[in-house]
């Protein structure tokens, strides 16, 4: 008698490792447990990368900058309700800044969820997820896993770029399906991020506007860095001659040195200004909203918006030029639309912001040579610049509240996508995170500028960066503290509230990992000690001693900080 060949089986671990293989993603970040300890060792045997982390909070912050950097969603992986809401912050954040990401998290049974009775990691998360992100959905069957990753990607990367959350309940790992079935039930998601074009009458009243500029100004937020239409963006510029203002992301997407930047006179450029185009740059706080006296006398400033969110438009102040479109398109069309006569700029507003800029470069010059210890933030700083300098294609991370603000301004940079930091909200705890995934999706060397406060968020993942061996340099400005290190409890008990162990040794984490520890005290000490961690392409951290009283409160956004009025007697 005939005996019928078995027919080959799939499941839903098989399942969703061929879903996110097919659509090219080739790297999961996350934290092993149940139930999706397995789905990562199977990953990791068909060839994908999986790095595990300490924490998921650093996972999902590595996916999140990973989909900043190559525009394909970063995956993180966690287990359910506790390692899901850990991964959810990074998941809110990749959605408020517009980074690609999905974070997968495994869930417990569907039917003790819902009926509230107790089970293992309970947690309702698709629920929990939906208010903080683009779009949410969970699968309950093998032969969906393909549509329903399919819907993240597309989600994850069309129209503004944002958040997904994927719920897989631990029972959809086991469902087995035929094999042929399984494979045919797969979707490879086509042009994930379809072009869109902006109609010609947005161009041409967006001209229109420009050519009546006396004072115009292009504005680059971290939407332009993410577009990776580099050349067209800098061919913009130079064919416009309009100056431009980088926001923190968007440095060296032209380098900062470039004749037409005005980084160094911002304050001036947005003052004066009579047109700025924004170019994926929003009207949020971090350009004072549009208005108020950072903008110069009220309604002296007209608004050319490019963005692909149509309801950025008006967000804050009138838009009077909206172009809706991705910026490849958007800034192709407006070159075109400038043809050869194009009018460049009135040369005293050229002349003015030149000037401003010659000024500002030339009072900060003296603060960044002093080789005293201990060091202050701008002499530490002006050691770093120059080897961001001589490493431009290094890629800087950087958070902390004078250690960031202090360094957006004195590092320079040259290329685009190399700056990474605290973004939309300003968000401490991002920096092992962004290191890692910076190491793994580039291969690039990577510098991590770190306050001590901000350094403590993630700083255990220092294993991690050991165990993957990763060309990753971890500067710790260590004052003691937070913005300071002199505080004192006025009840005389505990330390102050914003004040760490005086005179601790961040190195010696490092070291306890294996990677390489120093400690330095002046400029020149750092200047050695990171040149030779970055010529190693170990993992390295730096202890930089800094002076405990050099810093401000709140750094550059003590404006923010309430103060109480009352005087207690
Ligand atoms: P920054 O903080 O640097 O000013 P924001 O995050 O505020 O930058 O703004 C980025 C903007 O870029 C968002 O409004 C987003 O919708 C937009 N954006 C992101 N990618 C694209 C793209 N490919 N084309 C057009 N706009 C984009
Ligand atoms: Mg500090």
């Amino acid at each position: 008698p005939e005996v019928e060949a078995e027919p080959e089986l799939t499941d839903g671990f098989h399942l969703v490792i061929d879903a996110l293989k097919l659509n090219g993603i080739e790297t999961i970040y996350g934290v092993p447990g149940i139930p999706i300890t397995d789905l990562g060792r199977m990953a990791q045997a068909e060839g994908m990368r999986v790095i595990s982390f300490r924490h998921e909070q650093h996972a999902g912050n590595a996916a999140a900058i990973a989909g900043f950097l190559t525009q394909k969603p970063g995956i993180c992986l966690t287990v359910s309700a506790p390692g899901f809401l850990n991964g959810l912050t990074a998941l809110a954040n990749a959605t408020t800044n517009c980074f690609p990401m999905i974070l997968i998290s495994g869930s417990s049974e569907r039917e003790i969820v819902d009926l509230q009775q107790g089970d293992y990691e309970e947690m309702d998360q698709l629920a929990i997820a939906k208010p903080l992100c683009k779009a949410a959905f969970r699968v309950l069957h093998a032969a969906d896993i393909g549509i329903g990753v399919a819907r993240a990607i597309r989600a994850a990367c069309s129209g503004r770029p944002g958040g997904v959350y994927l719920d897989l309940p631990a029972k959809l790992f086991s469902q087995v399906m035929d094999a042929e079935a399984g494979q045919k039930s797969l979707v490879k998601v086509i042009d994930p991020a379809p072009a869109q074009h902006p109609a010609p009458e947005a161009i041409a009243r967006a001209l229109e506007v420009l050519k009546s500029a006396k004072r115009p100004l292009i504005v680059l937020g971290k939407g332009a860095a993410y577009a990776q239409a580099d050349a067209a963006i800098r061919s913009l510029v130079e064919t416009s001659g309009i100056p431009y203002v980088p926001m923190s992301m968007a440095k060296g997407l032209l380098p900062d040195t470039h004749p037409l930047s005005a980084g160094a006179a911002r304050s001036t450029a947005l003052k004066d200004s009579d047109v700025v185009l924004l170019v994926g740059a929003r009207l949020n706080w971090l350009l004072s909203h549009g208005k108020g006296k950072s903008w110069g006398e009220p309604g002296s400033t007209k608004f050319i918006q490019i963005d692909i969110e149509p309801r950025e438009m008006d967000s804050n102040v009138e838009i009077v030029a909206p172009v809706v479109g991705d910026i490849a398109s958007c800034v192709q069309a407006l070159l075109d639309g400038m043809g050869k006569g194009w009018q460049q700029p009135p040369s005293d507003w050229i002349e003015t912001l030149k000037s401003k800029r010659e000024a500002n470069v030339a009072k900060m010059a003296p603060k960044l040579m002093s080789n005293a210890a201990p060091m202050n933030f701008h002499a530490a700083l002006g050691a770093l610049r120059t080897i961001v300098k001589e490493r431009p294609d290094a890629i800087l991370v950087n958070e902390g509240a004078n250690t960031l603000d202090l360094a957006r301004g004195i590092i320079d940079m040259y290329q685009p996508r190399k700056r990474l930091d605290v973004g939309t909200w300003g968000i401490m705890g991002i920096g092992m995170g962004f290191a890692v995934a910076a190491a793994v999706e580039t291969g690039k060397p990577v510098l991590c500028v770190e306050g001590d406060s901000a350094f403590g968020f993630s700083g255990m993942e220092v294993e991690t960066i050991c165990r993957y061996g990763l060309p990753v340099c971890i500067v710790v400005f260590n004052n003691n503290g937070i913005y300071r290190g002199t505080d004192t409890d006025p009840t005389g008990r505990d330390p102050a509230t914003t004040v760490f162990v005086p005179d601790s040794r961040y190195d010696k984490m490092m070291e306890a990992f294996g990677g390489v520890g120093y400690h330095v005290t002046t400029p020149d000490e750092l200047t050695r000690a990171v040149n030779e961690a970055m010529n190693s392409g170990r993992p390295a951290l730096v202890n930089a001693v800094i002076d405990p009283a050099a810093g401000s409160e709140s750094g550059n956004i003590g404006s923010l900080n309430p103060q109480s009025g009352i005087k207690k007697k």
